[in-house]
Order: C-alpha cells, then sequence, then structure tokens
C-alpha cells in the first residue's frame, strides 16, 4: 500500500488540459498528466520503486511556479498548507541553493506535511529526496535525508513491522550501524510476519557486513513456491502484507 501511495496518479481536478489551480495561492500553471508504467524491476528494501516508475521522480510532485507549494497534485492542499507556505522556513527552503532543485521540490512538499502533522507522509517524501541525492552521487546529502526521515518517522504514530524495516534502511545506508542493528532485532524478536522476517534478515546480514549500498526485496525473499495472479488487494486481504505481495511479483 504504501509504494501505491509513493506513486503519483495525476489530479482529477487539473485533468482538463493539464491546467491546474494552486490550492495555495490560486495561480495557475501547466501540469501535463502523468500516468506511470508499473513497475518491471523489483523495489529496494526501502521501497524506492524499480524502473520504469524509478527514473520518473521528476514528475511526481507538482510545484506551484508561484508559491513553491508541492504536491502530487498542487489543486489539494490542507487548510494549514498556506500557512506553512507562507512561514520563514519553507520560504528559506525554496531559497536554498545548496540543494539540487529536484530535492528542495521534495522537501518542499515534506515540509508542508511536517507542519501539517502528517509525520509518517512527511518521512516518505523526505527520504524520496535522499533518493535524488543517491541519484546525484551526494552521499552527504543522502546521509542527512535519511536520518531526518527515521526522526519523522519515530516522531508520528507507531511503526507497522514493514515501516519500522524501512527505517531499519534508512539507517543502515546513512551508516548508523548501531541503532540499525539495535531496530532490527527489537523487529526479529516480536517476531514478524514471515516475510518481513526475511527482510530483516537480509537487512541484518548487510548491517554485520558494514554494507550501506542499495539492495532489492528481490535478494531478501526466496521464489515462492507458486505464482499464481495475485493483486496486491487479495494479497493484503489474506495478510500477507506489502512483502508478501513483493515477493509474488518479483520472484528471483
Ligand atoms: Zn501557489
Amino acid at each position: 500500500m504504501q509504494l501505491m501511495a509513493e506513486i503519483p496518479s495525476p489530479g482529477s481536478r487539473s485533468a482538463s488540459a493539464g491546467v491546474t489551480r494552486c490550492g495555495v495561492c490560486g495561480t495557475e500553471s501547466r501540469h501535463p498528466p502523468f500516468r506511470p508504467a508499473p513497475p518491471e524491476q523489483p523495489p529496494d528494501l526501502d521501497l524506492r520503486p524499480g524502473e520504469p516508475v524509478r527514473s520518473t521522480m521528476a514528475r511526481w510532485l507538482q510545484q506551484c511556479p508561484a508559491c513553491g507549494y508541492a504536491a502530487p497534485d498542487i489543486a489539494e492542499a490542507h487548510p494549514a498548507a498556506a500557512e506553512a507556505v507562507r512561514a520563514a522556513p519553507f520560504r528559506a527552503l525554496l531559497a536554498d541553493g545548496s540543494i539540487p532543485p529536484l530535492a528542495r521540490r521534495f522537501l518542499a512538499c515534506a515540509l508542508v506535511l511536517e507542519e501539517t502533522g502528517a509525520l509518517h507522509a512527511a518521512a516518505e517524501r523526505t527520504l524520496q529526496a535522499a533518493w535524488i541525492a543517491d541519484d546525484l552521487d551526494r552521499p552527504d546529502l543522502a546521509r542527512a535525508w535519511r536520518l531526518d526521515a527515521v526522526a519523522l518517522w519515530r516522531g508520528g504514530p507507531p511503526l507497522n513491522p514493514e515501516q519500522t524495516v524501512r527505517v531499519v534502511d534508512a539507517l543502515r545506508r546513512a551508516e548508523v550501524f548501531d541503532d540499525a542493528e539495535h531496530t532490527a532485532a527489537a523487529l526479529a524478536g516480536l517476531p514478524p510476519p514471515e516475510v518481513v522476517a526475511q527482510v530483516i534478515t537480509l537487512e541484518r546480514r548487510l548491517i554485520e557486513a558494514g554494507d550501506t549500498g542499495r539492495h532489492t526485496v528481490a535478494s531478501a525473499l526466496p521464489p515462492p513456491a507458486r505464482r499464481p495472479h495475485v493483486s496486491h488487494q487479495r494479497s493484503v486481504a489474506r495478510g500477507e502484507g506489502l512483502f508478501g505481495w513483493l515477493r509474488r511479483l518479483f520472484r528471483k
């Protein structure tokens, strides 16, 4: 479900001729509809989608050219978004030329989400900024934003096992191995659902090896005994969770 949430869908109100009216300042701007193809490659352990979705991040968020508000559909705005966009931290972020522009767009989205109390959604967008830093070969920024994402996740409501795996992955990739192992060990002791346990076993091996690299879900999950056609919704209904669904989609 989180994977789906990360992949944007074009806003219904922006469908006609691609013109969208900003929900914060009312300025109209053009944003061509974006409908990504379904992923064909397995996602990373932090659920960054595989190709062809992976390389479309420049189109995941719209950004208002007037006020800088950024969201999957800028026609939609939380009642408190306008105040967040006017506030000094948001203006300072937009003006910060040391941050690559696409990453700034995701951080702008994250900042509004944080200010409106959606801490887990803010964590997702902050992690996505780290993915952009990965692509730009900026490990300093990627590390800082992964740690920011972890802080936002932990500042929000209790995390489920799949979200906790992503916290572990962010900590590992940010080289915070002690916290990563401590968090992984606590999750392994629950114990979590089987597929989560398989992913966390791989995470702990990587932590032990001091491996900060990118790995995919496929490398953690053994192939299923059979591969029926199954939708994510049906898989969730069976209680398999997201990783179980991914295992069916992307077996080795
Ligand atoms: Zn605007």
